[in-house]
């Protein structure tokens, strides 16, 4: 029997991911609910700085994935019918030492092969592209061309809104409280709303993936960090081309040396001037949203580290998120093994630049009980983790396995 509450496929999330899967679906002509705890982008998809990130990339499984995705941006803003805010641009990480440059070595071959270009450049050139970088210690760069920017706000809209035209049915401050499985399979969720029927469910819950996992006992190997960020006022006067990281970062204590935000600089500005400084990363799997009393320091002084002429930038906001990785760097993305009907989505290393080709995959996965876009067999969710060379992972700051993504 259908009633209104049975939909083909529900969507748990709607953060970027969450939105993408729901456009695709409805385009496949399935009736989807989209199904969100608290208001659309209301977890990391509404704190991050839309960057289009292919230099960050996983390089042993996942570089075909984010190839394909990256070229959906050349027409997205066509097919959504409205601007994503996007711009390509160029990323330079900046580098301090030549061990730093060694340690990315392997990665600049394996991406340029791939046809992503990320090569070595010396101090001179870095300031050529970006005057007001500090020369003052710099040992050079890396430099990725073959990037991107979008609007995160306007992405996850330009989806929705597709998606509402397509016949989504969106309940916002619907938070889930149960998977109801009956006979090993999958039927619907319990809400603080009422009861959803479905004989297929998505999870693009990021962070929130294992609690939901727990749910149903399973352990899933997803960990939550949460990640700051701050905005500055506009600046007419200074105007940076390119998205800045560094390869160094900053440690800070907030209580004790277990607890202490490990900052690395990431840095772009708006269209309008504004600068968006990153990113102190605070381990635990926390899920609230309270930045610290130090992330808004430790941005700064790395910020400033490496632009002076940001001394005199005025805060306007800062904000944090919780936000996730995985040990080998990869998704889990892909049916549950012994759950039928039960698809994840979550962890993506850069969500922005994936979010086309998740869409795409959960609806092939639904449409066709398999995917052929691309092999995501690495992506298991109840695979057995190996550690990744390079992987974006929060330890306890005192460790020194703490190592930051390019
Ligand atoms: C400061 C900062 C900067 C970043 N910059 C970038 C960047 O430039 N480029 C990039 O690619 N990535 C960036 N990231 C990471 C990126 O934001 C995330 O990877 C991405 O937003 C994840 O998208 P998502 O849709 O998977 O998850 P989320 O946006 O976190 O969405 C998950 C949703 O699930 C909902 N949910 C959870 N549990 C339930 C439940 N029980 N019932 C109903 N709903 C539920 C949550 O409320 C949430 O809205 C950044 C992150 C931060 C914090």
């Amino acid at each position: 029997m259908k009633t209104t509450n049975t939909f083909d496929v529900i969507i748990v999330g709607a953060g970027v991911v969450g939105c993408s899967i729901a456009y695709h679906l409805t385009k496949a002509g399935y009736s989807v609910a989209l199904i969100e705890q608290k208001h659309v982008g209301s977890g990391a998809s509404g704190a991050n700085f839309g960057m289009v990130q292919s230099n960050d990339v996983e390089i042993k499984h996942s570089i075909p994935m984010v190839l394909k995705s990256y070229k959906r941006f050349d027409t997205l803003e066509d097919e959504l019918g409205m601007s994503i805010g996007f711009r390509r641009i160029a990323s330079l990480r900046l580098l301090s030492s030549e061990s730093q440059w060694m340690n990315s070595i392997e990665r600049a071959s394996i991406l340029s092969k791939a046809g992503i270009p990320y090569e070595f450049i010396p101090p001179e050139r870095v300031i050529e592209i970006e005057p007001a970088v500090s020369p003052d210690g710099l040992f050079g760069a890396t430099y990725a061309s073959y990037q991107g920017q979008a609007n995160p706000f306007l992405l996850m809209w330009a989806f929705l809104r597709k998606a509402n035209q397509q016949g989504l049915s969106l309940h916002t401050y619907t938070e889930v409280r149960k998977l109801l499985i009956q006979s090993g399979r999958i039927i619907g969720v319990e809400t603080n709303q009422g009861t959803f029927y479905s004989g297929s469910i998505v999870l693009a819950t990021a962070a929130w993936t294992r609690k939901l996992g727990e749910m149903i006992a399973h352990n899933w190997n997803i960990h939550t960090f949460r990640a700051s960020a701050m905005v500055t006022e506009r600046f007419s006067d200074l105007q940076i081309n390119s998205i800045v990281t560094s390869a160094d970062h900053i440690e800070m204590e907030i209580n004790g040396p277990e607890d202490a935000e490990l900052t690395v600089m990431v840095l772009s500005q708006t269209p309008e001037g504004n600068f968006l400084i990153a990113q102190a990363d605070r381990p635990g799997e926390v899920l609230d949203g309270k930045i610290s009393h130090v992330a808004p320091k430790a941005m700064s002084t790395i910020a400033i580290r490496f632009f002076p002429v940001l001394r005199k930038a005025k805060i306007i906001r800062t904000w944090t998120a919780p936000t996730t990785y995985t040990e080998d760097g990869m998704p889990l993305l892909g049916p549950v093994d012994d759950l039928k009907g039960l698809i994840l989505a979550a962890s993506f290393r850069s969500a922005i630049v994936n979010s086309p080709i998740a869409g795409e995959i959960v609806t092939q996965l639904i449409d066709k009980g398999y995917c052929d876009l691309i092999d995501i067999s690495p992506f298991a969710p109840e695979r057995t983790m190996t550690q990744a060379d390079t992987v974006y992972r929060v330890k306890s700051s005192k460790s020194d396995e703490n190592e930051m993504p390019d």
